[in-house]
C-alpha cells in the first residue's frame, strides 16, 4: 500500500460509494483491505454494548461480538476475539506492537457514531507504518458511510432496523431455505416470522399525548432486544408494529419464546401509561415461501388474534380457519405463489 496512485484511491472510493447498504459496503470494505498483499485476512465484527441493571441498583456493562456477516444458521456463533474486545472502547485505530522489522501483525479499526452497533473490523498480515497511515484514513471514509447507512437502514426512535432493511433481510433468509429445505417443520430448527402489533396503541397517544407513546415504543423496543436472541432479527415495520425473524427454533420453541414477550410486555410497568399489551401473528419461514406471502400470513395470524380478544400469539399453520381461506382463495385450489 506504499505507493498509492490516485487511481487507486479514486478506484477504492468509487467502489465503497457504490454500495447500496450497510451489508454491502461492509462486505466490499473487507474484499478491499484483502487484495492487499501485506493483508492475510480481514473480518467484520458487531460490538453492542449493554447497560444491565441487577438488584435495582447495580449497572454493569456487557459486550457482546457478533462476527459479520452474522450466520443465522449457527448456534452459539458469538464472537470470542480477545483484541476485538481490547480495542473496541476505542475509536480509531489500535494496533499490535512493532516488531523488530517496524511490522505491525494486527490492526482493529472501529467505528462508532451511527446509530446501530459499534463496527470493528480486525486486519492481520505483515502491516508497515505506511499501511497503518492509509488504514486510518480508510477507516475515516467507511466510518461516515457506516453512519449513513445507519441513517437509511434504521428507525430513528428505537434504532431498529426498518422496514427497507426487513425486506433485503427476509429475502435472504427464505433464499437460504430454498437452497437447504427444513424436511420435518415440527420437529426441526428453522425460521419463523412474527409481526408484533400493540394493542389499542391509539387510545395511548389519545390519553397521554404522543410523547409518552414515544416512549411506550422505545421501551417496547428495549423489551425486544432484552427478550430475544444475539441470532434473531428484529425490526420496526411501522407505527406500532414490529417485526421479529426468530432464528434456528422449533415450532414448539418459537410459540413459547413468543408468549414470553408476550407476557413480559404484559407484566412491565410503564411509566405513566401503565399497562400495555401486545398481539402477535406467527407464520412458518417456508422452502418455497416469498417475502410477501409470509407477511401476509403473519398479518393475518395477527388480525385473527386481535379478532379473538387480542394479547395473545396466533400461529398461522396452527390455525385451520386462516389456513382453508388461504386454500380457498388460490386457484384450483392450489398454493400461490405469486
Ligand atoms: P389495535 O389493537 O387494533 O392494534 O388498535 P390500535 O389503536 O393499536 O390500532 P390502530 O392501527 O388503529 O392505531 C395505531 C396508532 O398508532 C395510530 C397512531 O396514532 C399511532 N402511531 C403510529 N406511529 C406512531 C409513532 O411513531 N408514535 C406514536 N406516538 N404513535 C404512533
Ligand atoms: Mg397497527
Ligand atoms: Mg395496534
Amino acid at each position: 500500500m506504499s505507493f498509492l496512485t490516485s487511481n487507486q484511491i479514486f478506484s477504492w472510493m468509487f467502489r465503497l460509494s457504490a454500495q447500496k447498504d450497510y451489508q454491502t459496503l461492509t462486505h466490499e470494505f473487507l474484499n478491499i483491505l484483502q487484495e492487499n498483499p501485506q493483508i492475510n485476512e480481514a473480518s467484520g465484527y458487531e460490538i453492542y454494548n449493554h447497560k444491565r441493571k441487577i438488584s435495582g441498583e447495580v449497572i454493569i456493562d456487557e459486550r457482546l461480538i457478533r462476527r459479520f456477516p452474522l450466520d443465522f444458521t449457527k448456534e452459539d456463533d458469538i464472537a470470542d476475539n480477545v483484541r476485538v474486545s481490547d480495542s473496541a472502547h476505542i475509536i480509531g485505530v489500535v494496533t499490535s506492537d512493532m516488531d523488530e522489522n517496524g511490522d505491525f501483525s494486527w490492526s482493529v479499526l472501529t467505528v462508532k457514531g451511527g446509530s446501530g452497533p459499534d463496527r470493528s473490523i480486525l486486519v492481520e498480515g505483515k502491516l508497515n507504518a505506511s499501511t497503518i497511515e492509509i488504514l486510518k484514513h480508510l477507516r475515516g471514509i467507511y466510518q461516515n458511510m457506516v453512519i449513513l447507512h445507519d441513517i437509511k437502514e434504521r428507525d430513528l426512535l428505537t434504532t431498529l432496523p426498518n422496514r427497507q432493511s426487513l425486506d433485503s433481510r427476509l429475502m435472504q433468509v427464505c433464499q437460504h431455505y430454498s437452497n437447504h429445505p427444513i424436511v420435518d417443520k415440527i420437529q426441526d430448527k428453522c425460521s419463523w416470522i412474527a409481526i408484533l402489533d400493540i394493542d389499542h396503541f391509539k387510545r395511548v397517544n389519545d390519553n397521554f399525548g404522543h410523547l409518552y407513546g414515544d416512549e411506550v415504543l422505545l421501551i417496547f423496543s428495549q423489551i425486544m432486544g432484552r427478550k430475544f436472541r444475539y441470532n434473531d432479527f428484529l425490526f420496526r415495520y411501522g407505527g406500532e408494529e414490529f417485526v421479529v425473524v426468530l432464528n434456528l427454533s422449533t415450532q414448539e420453541g418459537a410459540m413459547s419464546v413468543f408468549n414470553r414477550f408476550r407476557s413480559a410486555v404484559e407484566e412491565y410497568h410503564f411509566p405513566t401509561v401503565g399497562k400495555v399489551t401486545v398481539s402477535i401473528g406467527v407464520t412458518h419461514i417456508d422452502n418455497s415461501a416469498m417475502p410477501s406471502m409470509l407477511l401476509d400470513r403473519a398479518d393475518k395470524a395477527l388480525y385473527y388474534a386481535k379478532e379473538h380478544g387480542r394479547n395473545q400469539v396466533v400461529l398461522f399453520e396452527s390455525t385451520p380457519e386462516l389456513v382453508a381461506e388461504e386454500y380457498e382463495h388460490s386457484d384450483d385450489g392450489e398454493i400461490e405463489l405469486f
